[in-house]
């Protein structure tokens, strides 16, 4: 027998088959998937056995044996082998990059091995004659911990010291065993479950799920109101899933989201549920993907990443805020969860469930096609109802002589919520509206000299940084281009709310979630514990704070500037902004108090701001969509895009020039498809230093999407041997920025 391996190098020259030997003695234990050690040139190298094959065309003298195997079981399965074989034709990315996404990195580096606990107890066949007054006493000790203890944590409580414990080992008397411990992330949130009653909605949509799932799968999307109870039906599918001896993959958004998401989900199946995401340490990502992999759990939790999860026989996957886009992968290799998840549901005959309150507007009108099932929770599942929500125009506000961030209204609202001794959430979206700096006389905006973009003053430090390469530099007093003296610090940030808030309520405890508080680990599930405990009565936040969080207690939700989105030169910029205003909206009010809701805006009459302060997704949808029919956007037409970016402005920009010359040619035969193609300097001209131009392609969605977007795939793969300049190929990316 021979083994056909990829080796883990990730390069395109070596991603083929390389056919080793297979020595006698390891002939039982190799089989695909496992990981080996092999000679591979001058030295040895990891690499996957992919498949065994019975012929080689290699002559008997010249084929390499396995050098060893690498693991005791093959650490990835058959469905994953074919996965990676997917995923290199879809993405175009080497095999090994996505088996390398299949396995805890620490794994494949060695740096992680199982964690071991020492344990001692008592030797039931052992004599315990001859034993002197303080062994007897120690053997007694053992009683209190049911004659099994953790040797380390039993020497410190009964002020043993280890060498005695030795002693008793070498008599017989006691037993000393070493066994795996997993380590437990998330240890702060446990508590008791609770099971509901399902309303009808729920049972409907639960009913349909599991049938699908007992019945050789179907993909479903599943819209809900904020707070209609759709974890309440992913739990439920879940256990479904489970007492069919079956597994489960439940997908969220961030990290910042998981700890709710995890409390509820460790209440309700206990040890079952593996937590995958990237916030965990090398140790306790390894022992949750070995509980998987080993059967010792079924359920796997967590971010993009645990799409991966190595599960076999999985009845349903579901992942949940479809909408959002960290499901995408946005650095090599370039993937997209909900596609890989799409495919091992057809590969596991699973129900995939994908689950939102706005659900993406592609896959809204891919579920009107009737691509997907559409099951519909259109009332809280709680009884409460959805928010009051007030619009302020804040240019009103500016005219009336107010330029604090805090309308009237919010400012009344906050305080009334504060008197009452409710929580209050204040949203600001940090993208597109942070603090820049700008000359008032001659509008000169302080630019990052590395980016094309404009730096952010940040108030704790006093400093300008740029969001993109990190670049900080002193503020300035005075324009650097004509020397005025009216330089003023424009926009806001979290930190200036929260300085603002402080200013108006002193005596208000407060709390602040964005990326600058969360870069820490465990940090935002700190945050999170302790608004939930009372520790604080208002959350200020970015995005982080407008996801799944669920409190009680919250009964005001202000939203800073609902247009901040609105004007990215961005043809998803009205459903982002729809999106995230109904997201941050629906916070409030989740129990039984009445929630209210200030949106404040410099464009009340836009339909993205008004549909969302309705809370009306059909709104929305309805208007959005002739738009985009009328503009040729998606999901009408797909966006491609080859991206150039080199530190020399004109490498990047010849190797676009020349690729567009071979795209143009190569697209000949495709031109009914195709409705735009330009090539171009990228929206933000320069990131970290680096200049970007770029060959966008727009094109019908005509069923030769594939065909095209090989074409670029292939311009882009000769290209990226230039010197110096990097080549992306992005297919329908999320922005065109
Ligand atoms: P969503 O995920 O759609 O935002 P949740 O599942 O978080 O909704 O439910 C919102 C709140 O309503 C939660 O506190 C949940 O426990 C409660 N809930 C959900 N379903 C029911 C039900 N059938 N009966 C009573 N309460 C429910
Ligand atoms: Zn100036
Ligand atoms: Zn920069």
């Amino acid at each position: 027998m021979f083994a056909d391996v990829i080796v883990d190098i990730s390069h395109k020259e070596v991603d083929e088959l390389f056919q080793y030997s297979i020595p006698p003695e390891m002939s039982e234990r190799i089989v695909p998937g496992m990981r080996v050690f092999v000679p591979f040139g001058k030295r040895c190298v990891e690499g996957f056995v992919m498949r065994l094959s019975e012929k080689t065309d290699i002559e008997p003298e010249r084929i390499k044996p396995i050098e060893r195997a690498l693991d005791r079981y093959p650490v990835i399965n058959a469905e994953m082998l074919e996965l990676a074989r997917y995923m290199q034709s879809k993405y175009r990315c080497n095999t090994v990059d996505s088996l390398r996404l299949m396995l805890p990195a620490e794994m494949r580096t060695g740096k992680v091995q199982p964690k071991k606990t020492v344990l001692i107890r008592l030797n039931e066949d052992a004599d315990p004659t001859g034993l002197n007054e303080r062994q007897l006493e120690i053997v007694s000790f053992l009683a209190e911990y049911d004659g099994t203890a953790e040797k380390t944590r039993f020497c410190k409580e009964k002020n043993v010291s280890p060498a005695r414990v030795r002693t008793l080992v070498q008599k017989g008397v006691l037993i000393e065993e070493a066994v795996e411990e997993y380590r437990r992330p998330y240890r702060i949130l446990s508590g008791e479950g609770s099971s509901v009653v399902p309303t009808e909605e729920q049972k409907t949509a639960i009913e349909r799920i599991n049938a699908a799932a007992d019945n050789g799968g179907a993909e479903f999307l599943l819209k809900g109101v904020t707070g209609s109870g759709k974890t309440e039906v992913y739990m439920s599918v879940i256990s479904h899933a489970i007492e069919r001896n079956k597994t489960a993959v439940m997908l969220v958004p961030e990290i910042s989201l998981t700890p709710q998401m995890v409390q509820r989900f460790r209440r309700r199946f206990g040890d079952d549920v593996a937590v995958i995401h990237s916030g965990l340490s090398a140790g306790e990502r390894f022992d949750e993907w070995r509980k998987l992999r080993t059967g010792q759990a079924h359920i796997a939790l967590g971010a993009r990443s645990a799409v991966f999860s190595p599960l076999e026989n999985l009845g349903v996957l579901i992942v949940d805020e479809e909408h959002e886009n960290t499901y995408r992968s946005e650095t090599h290799p370039r993937y997209n969860a909900i596609e890989v998840a799409q495919w091992r549901a057809r590969y596991n005959r699973a129900a995939l469930v994908l689950g939102s309150a706005t659900p993406s507007v592609t896959h809204y009108y891919e579920a009107q096609k009737g691509r997907y099932q559409l099951l519909e929770l259109t009332k809280r599942a709680n009884e409460c109802g959805l928010p009051k929500v007030e619009v302020v125009d804040m240019r009103a506000e500016l005219v009336a002589g107010n330029r604090s961030m805090f309308s009237g209204t919010l400012y009344r609202r906050l305080k009334e919520c504060l008197d009452e001794g409710n929580q209050a959430i204040l949203f600001l979206n940090r993208r597109g509206y942070s603090t820049f700096v700008m000359c008032r006389k001659c509008s000169y905006v302080v630019k990052c000299p590395n980016c094309d973009v404009a730096m952010n003053y940040h108030i704790g430090r006093d400093r300008l940084v740029c969001h993109y390469c990190g670049h900080e530099s002193p503020t300035v007093s005075v324009c650097p281009e004509c020397g005025s003296p009216y330089i003023k610090y424009f926009g806001a940030g979290t930190q200036k709310i929260e300085e603002e808030v402080r200013r108006f309520f002193p005596e208000a405890r407060i709390l602040r979630m964005d990326y600058d508080t969360t870069s820490t680990k465990d940090a935002s599930a700190r945050i999170f514990k302790d608004f939930s405990d009372g520790k604080a009565q208002i959350l200020i936040g970015t995005q982080m704070v407008a996801k799944g969080l669920d409190f009680p207690n919250v009964t005001l939700v202000g939203v800073m500037a609902a247009d901040s989105l609105l004007h990215m030169p961005d043809f998803a910029a009205a459903e982002r902004t729809f999106q995230l205003v109904t997201q941050v909206a629906g916070r409030a009010g989740r129990d039984a108090k009445q929630g209210h809701v200030v949106v404040q805006t410099y464009s009340p009459d836009h339909y993205a701001v008004l549909a969302a302060t309705h809370q009306n997704y059909e709104e929305f949808y309805a208007e959005e969509l002739s738009r985009r029919q009328a503009g040729a956007f998606p999901p009408f037409t797909v966006f491609m895009r080859i991206l150039f970016s080199s530190a020399n402005e004109s490498a990047a920009a010849d190797a676009c020039g020349s690729a567009f010359t071979t795209v143009e040619k190569l697209l000949e035969d495709h031109k009914e498809s195709i409705i735009l193609l330009t090539s171009m300097p990228s929206p933000i001209q320069r990131i970290k230093g680096k200049f970007r131009y770029e060959i966008v392609v727009k094109a019908l969605k005509d069923g030769k999407t594939d065909e095209i977007a090989d074409i670029l795939y292939d311009v882009a793969q000769a290209h990226a041997a230039v010197e110096n300049v990097n080549v992306s190929t992005e297919i329908e990316p999320l922005t065109l920025i």
